[in-house]
């Protein structure tokens, strides 16, 4: 039997820490974080997620904005909303939330952000800083980071010895988990479509790390016994056994044949999920103190 890590009590002990970090900061400086998050269109899941986190920036007694756009918004009216923001010194973090609607360029909305308000991690100055190894000061793919902390709840902080392999390699999620292993000093494999015998290579695993967005593709055979299964994906998949027409949401991993042979595992929901919001609002506060000329909390 696996131990299943459980990400609803990490994002809790996260969210604490960005609570009383936010509380104190105040308290010192009479500043109030602020986070500001982007809403372009009318997609209900992008609205859930956008609600969401405005609901958990006030939880956390952030300054909460929230900026609702009709889907038909232009490039030119979305970066000006953003250079706005970029400007405005109450707002220490600016989310914009994606996918965009089709007509607009998401690359150039994230890079028209301020590198030190991008608390999505997903700046080319914040990913180029995570890739040389800077792990201090700049801001961390929220998804990544944390995950990385439910690794370190099992493994401790240092990775050294352990094999560690990614399954998938975006930008948003893959490629900054490996990096983060990494600085770790985990030995980090990143596996992707074109990889050959994947399940072998997995098989090799004392950190398998699945992001890959094909419901439960991971099987028993895939993972070393013992090994620590940290499942990103979200995949909604029917469940007819619930009723007709219902749905229920899988990870990559089929979580019933894995969990006997790994020595602790996520589940989905309630593993990575919480974490990204709760890694939303520590980059915020991060991202004030830094502002403020104060040291920031670690996470
Ligand atoms: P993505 O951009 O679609 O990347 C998927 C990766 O998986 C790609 O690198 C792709 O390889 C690889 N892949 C696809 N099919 C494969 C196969 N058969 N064998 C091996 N590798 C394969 O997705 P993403 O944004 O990284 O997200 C991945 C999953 O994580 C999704 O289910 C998403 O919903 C979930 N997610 C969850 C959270 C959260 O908050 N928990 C946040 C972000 C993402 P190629 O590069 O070769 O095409």
């Amino acid at each position: 039997m696996a131990h299943i890590i459980n990400g609803v009590e990490a994002a809790a002990a996260v969210i604490d820490k960005v609570k009383s970090s936010a509380s104190a900061l105040q308290a010192d400086t009479g500043v109030q974080t602020g986070l500001a998050v982007v809403l372009v269109g009318e997609d209900p899941a992008s609205q859930a997620y956008v609600g969401a986190k405005s609901k958990m920036a006030k939880e956390c007694g952030f300054k909460s904005v929230q900026h609702s756009l009709p889907a038909d918004t232009t490039q030119k009216d979305l970066l000006a909303l953003v250079d706005e923001l970029n400007g405005d010194p109450s707002i220490h973090g600016i989310l914009v939330q994606l996918p965009l609607p089709k007509h607009l360029d998401s690359e150039a909305v994230i890079q028209s952000i301020l590198p030190e308000k991008d608390v999505d991690g997903l700046h080319v100055v914040n990913a180029g800083k995570l890739a040389t190894g800077d792990i201090d000061t700049g801001l961390i793919s929220c998804t990544p980071a944390g995950a990385l902390i439910l690794v370190r709840s099992v493994r401790g902080e240092d990775l050294s010895g352990l094999n560690a392999v990614v399954i998938g390699r975006s930008n948003l999620f893959g490629k900054p988990m490996a990096q983060l292993l990494l600085t770790r000093n985990a030995t980090v494999t990143t596996a992707h479509s074109r990889t050959k015998d994947l399940a072998g290579v997995c098989a090799t695993a004392d950190i398998l790390v699945a992001a890959v967005g094909r419901p439960e593709m991971v099987k028993a055979d895939w993972v070393k016994p013992g090994a620590t299964v940290i499942d990103v994906g979200i995949n909604r998949v029917p469940a007819p056994e619930k009723g007709e027409g219902k749905t229920k949401l899988v990870g990559d991993c089929d979580f019933a044949s894995c969990e006997p042979v790994a020595g602790a595992i996520t589940p989905v929901p309630k593993g990575v999920g919480p974490m990204t919001i709760a890694m939303l609002m520590a980059n915020t506060v991060i991202a004030a103190h830094r502002k403020l000329g104060k040291t920031a909390p670690k996470f």
